[in-house]
């Protein structure tokens, strides 16, 4: 791993702030449903000289010079992640997935066309066109919701809004949600009412990668992912489509959306999709899934209410209302015992997105860390006491310590051990 050499003398203040976060990472249990750990050997291809060159344009079209090398990177990027997904043409140029959903929207709609999409407070994200984002804004979003009994979309729904609605657009996919997506049912939709599909995978990516969930690569239209959430890639994104639509995407990320690729971050998704293309990353995202069922299971035996009643993939929303304690507060109390969590709203929240009344808990980081069944009902404890303990300080930092402890028995891999 990096040893920071130059860093610590150069800029001692920054390095402080990067020793600390380090610290952080390694002591606390992070449960936060996006994040992840990179390998080392993400971290080291962001921090290559990669990063000093320009390169507007695509491999073998670009609008400066010097570009040979660089196009071998991107290539390599493009082609593992078309064979990780069975893509028939991928963009890797998107920096991040809010941008590259923007492009997605780009290529496709013009301003006020009609698309549907998952709503915010039902597990959607803010760029399926909640209000306060570029998507709500430029585009006539109308969402569909998950069936309030069941936590699950509900097709039959989506079916009648769409012949309602005649959107040009459907968009599947979620930040919150902890079932399998009906891809083929959404085609057909799709195909009844004439709109193009556009699956956001963003976060479940290594899972669909990994072949643990179903992907909708084949089926969909057009798909784009973040790289650093369960992908355990760089922060960026890509976008994949079908070889007909690939002019129309190349040209909506650039010269549509963006400048320069960032070539580090693109060699770095090359590397981290190499990884995701081993038989070990399907162990990972294996055991991703179980520890978030077991999680699951662990919470509804504690009398938790967990939205769908389980999993399918690496997160779970759970509703604090019947613990007498906000998402805020959960957060707050969890971040005292040393996990990181995210609020959450729940379907239907009554109360406000700043404050709502879930939590949303992942997987993914924890398992990178070695973190199997049995250390889960540990976990699942740990979170109990935290939560029924919310306003006993000492308790809280009690908490902390034993999950430094489970922490220190599971390092990060690669890393050094932190004093
Ligand atoms: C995380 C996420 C994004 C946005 O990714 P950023 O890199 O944070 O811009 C987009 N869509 C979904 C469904 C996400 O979960």
């Amino acid at each position: 791993m990096l040893n920071y050499q130059n860093l610590s003398q150069a800029d001692p203040e920054i390095m402080a702030v990067v020793r600390r976060e380090m610290a952080r990472q390694s002591e606390e249990l992070e449960m936060i449903a996006s994040e992840n750990y990179v390998s080392p050997a993400v971290l080291e291809a962001m921090a290559t000289v990669l990063t000093n060159k320009y390169s507007e344009g695509y491999p073998g079209h670009r609008y400066y010079g010097g570009n040979q090398i660089i196009d071998e990177a991107e290539s390599l990027a493009a082609t593992r992640a078309k064979k990780l997904f069975g893509a028939e043409h991928v963009n890797v140029q998107p920096l991040s997935g809010s941008p590259a959903n923007a492009a997605v929207y780009f290529a496709f709609l013009k301003p006020g066309d009609k698309v549907l999409g998952l709503k915010l407070d039902h597990g959607g994200h803010l760029s399926h066109g909640h209000p306060v984002n570029f998507s709500g804004l430029l585009y006539n979003f109308v969402q569909y919701e998950v069936n309030p009994a069941t936590g699950r979309i509900d097709m039959d729904r989506v079916r009648q809004i769409a012949r309602r609605e005649k959107p040009k657009m459907i968009v599947a996919g979620f930040s919150a949600y902890a079932r399998e997506i009906e891809w083929e049912k959404f085609r057909e939709i799709a195909a009844e009412v004439g709109a193009f599909t556009f699956a956001d995978i963003a976060h479940t990516a290594g899972l669909i990668a990994a072949g643990e969930m179903s992907n909708p690569v084949p089926i969909f239209d057009v798909v784009s992912t973040t790289t650093h959430k369960t992908l355990r890639g760089p922060r960026g994104a890509i976008i994949m489509c079908r070889e007909e639509f690939a002019k129309r995407i190349d040209r909506a990320v650039f010269p549509g959306m963006q400048g320069g690729p960032h070539d580090h971050i693109n060699a770095a998704k090359a590397v981290a999709f190499g990884e995701a293309l081993r038989p070990e990353f399907k162990d990972y995202a294996r055991q991703v899934i179980k520890n978030a069922r077991v999680l699951a299971e662990e919470l509804i035996s504690r009398d938790y209410r967990v939205i769908s009643g389980g999993t399918d993939n690496h997160l779970l929303v759970v509703d604090m209302s019947n613990r007498n304690l906000s998402g805020q507060e959960a957060e707050i109390a969890l971040d005292k015992a040393g996990i990181s969590v995210s609020r959450s709203t729940i379907p239907n929240d009554p109360k406000p997105p700043l404050n709502p009344s879930g939590v949303r808990l992942g997987t993914p980081a924890i398992t990178t860390r070695g973190i199997k069944e049995p250390q889960i009902k540990f976990i699942a404890d740990c979170l109990d006491a935290a939560v029924q303990n919310h306003q006993n300080e000492s308790r809280l930092s009690e908490i902390r310590e034993k999950i430094k402890e489970l922490c220190a028995l599971f390092p990060i891999p690669g890393w050094p051990a932190q004093k």
